[in-house]
């Protein structure tokens, strides 16, 4: 069946984007592929990233990481997101390393028989998860009951590397390790750094780096670090639609729900087959699609399954033709990062967000 859109995801780009990380750091990575692997497709990507060289591989959720394990990934597997009253039993079933930041989540651990692997949370000023008020009881606790293997943090804007949150974070970091280190506990493996963190901060390494953003040859901030281009990362996933109707119209025609936009001549508009439902962000204004190298913004308020663009009087697109929504830019489309723009949010979301209607295709990107 032909498809109306689809996301071809290269993995042969996150296995380049792997050795840049790799090059950059001497310590090991973990490919982060929580959230479908940021839309690109969990399963595929995990097993991509594996065969890539990454260490390990980081998910939020518990059933992420079982889905992996069960799927074939034998490299350790860190769930970070597992709460207080969930299956710690399958963690050790599936042979995952699981993250805690309560002494609610060490008590339930520590009362198993056969315990999973834990790396503890600590909250170094993000104010997310992480221990931070129970930090002092949770030392006086008996610690030997459980099996440690890490103690990390997570920064809050390593994507602007000049800010004085990054060394508090870093130093408060070291505070808490020492903490460990006074009541007998020194967890083998440390980590704070993202992706940002990874590109920018060497010094905060330690001994893994957790990399999800750049994995998928994306910039963590295109504004404060530069493009994907600028910092040698490939885009790994371009997303295409075919269009469902082009039709020439007069001056003035309003177009869309709401008329919030009227063509400003005569022009052939192009209907392409996808919407809101399928993660396009209904208020998006400046992107749009680019049909043989040639840029055509959308015109008027994007609807559930389609959108409009402007493809100009001139324009040789024909319905059926596959136009491109984001890439790497190389062919004259837009990138994730102009959508991201458009529409007021950051190329994470942009990716993230692609529904399931769309279907995922692991091949190189055409045009
Ligand atoms: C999502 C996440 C990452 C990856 O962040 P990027 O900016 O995508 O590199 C790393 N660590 C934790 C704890 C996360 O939740």
């Amino acid at each position: 069946m032909e498809h109306r859109a689809e996301a071809r995801v290269d993995v042969s780009a996150i296995a380049a984007n792997i050795a840049l990380l790799k090059s950059q750091s001497a310590v090991e990575l973990l490919a982060v592929v929580k959230a479908d692997a940021y839309g690109h497709g969990l399963i595929e990507v995990g097993l991509a990233a594996e065969r890539a060289g990454a260490d390990w591989l980081g998910v939020a959720l518990l059933e992420e990481a079982i889905l992996l394990r069960t799927r074939g990934v034998r490299i350790p597997i860190l769930a970070w997101l597992v709460s207080p009253g969930s299956d710690f039993k399958s963690s050790v079933t599936h042979d995952i390393d699981v993250a805690i930041s309560s002494v609610m989540a060490f008590n339930e651990i520590a009362s198993l028989k056969v315990k999973p692997r834990v790396h503890i949370e600590v909250d170094t000023g993000m104010t997310r998860g992480g221990f931070l008020d129970e930090w002092q009881e949770f030392l006086t606790l008996d610690l030997s009951q459980i099996e440690i293997a890490g103690v990390f943090s997570h920064f809050a804007r390593a994507d602007e590397p000049s800010e004085k949150q990054n060394i508090d974070q870093l130093n408060r970091f070291k505070e808490m390790v020492a903490d460990l280190a006074a009541v007998g506990i020194n967890p083998p493996i440390k980590h704070l750094s993202n992706s940002a963190a990874t590109l920018m901060n060497h010094g905060a390494a330690f001994d893994l780096v957790r990399t999800g953003i750049a994995l998928y040859g994306l910039s963590p901030d295109a504004n404060t670090l530069g493009s994907s281009k600028d910092l040698g990362l490939k885009p790994a996933m371009q997303l295409r639609a075919k269009l469902h109707l082009v039709k020439s119209v007069p001056a003035n025609s309003p177009v869309g729900y709401g008329a919030t936009a009227f063509t400003q001549s005569a022009t052939k508009l192009g209907v392409v087959a996808m919407g809101y439902a399928d993660g396009i962000p209904r208020n998006t204004q400046g992107a749009g699609v680019a049909f043989e190298g040639e840029k055509a913004p959308i015109i008027g308020r994007v609807s559930m399954d389609q959108f409009v663009v402007d493809l100009g009087a001139d324009s040789t697109a024909q319905s059926g033709d596959w136009v491109i929504v984001f890439g790497d830019g190389s062919h004259g489309e837009y990138t994730a990062d102009d959508w991201a723009r458009a529409s007021g949010s950051i190329n994470y979301e942009i990716t993230t967000r692609i529904g399931p209607r769309v279907p995922r295709i692991y091949a190189p990107h055409v045009y």
